[in-house]
């Protein structure tokens, strides 16, 4: 909570920013739980990542091409993309371990 109140007002700036869409129709997964579990990961690393959690992949990699990473999610499975880029495929159920493994990769 420090942290972010610090970082709001611009004196800390080696914590991680989570976005993600409001959802709408489009939203082919289960997006929420996902956004939760990577929130509190993110809280744990020290880095200025942005990453985004987005609902489909039509429009997400395109609505956050300002996150350095994110998913955008598609039928039982997400598509990882990288600066507004969609780089592969993950499958639903490894959706969480693998972007946690490509933020930590991007962050070494
Ligand atoms: S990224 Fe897709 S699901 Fe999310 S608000 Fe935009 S169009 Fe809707």
């Amino acid at each position: 909570m420090a942290k972010e109140i610090l970082k709001d007002c611009g004196l800390y700036k080696n914590s991680p920013t989570l976005i993600s869409c409001p959802t709408c129709g489009r939203t082919q997964y289960d997006m929420i739980p996902i956004a939760k579990e990577m929130e509190s990961f993110l809280q744990t690393l020290e880095s200025d990542i942005t990453v985004a959690i987005m609902g489909c992949a039509v429009n997400g990699p395109g609505e956050a091409r300002e996150a350095d990473i994110g998913i955008a999610g598609g039928k039982e499975e997400a598509v990882l993309f990288k600066k507004g880029k969609v780089v592969r495929k993950i499958p639903q159920d490894r959706i969480v371990e693998e972007l946690k493994s490509e933020i930590v990769k991007m962050i070494e």
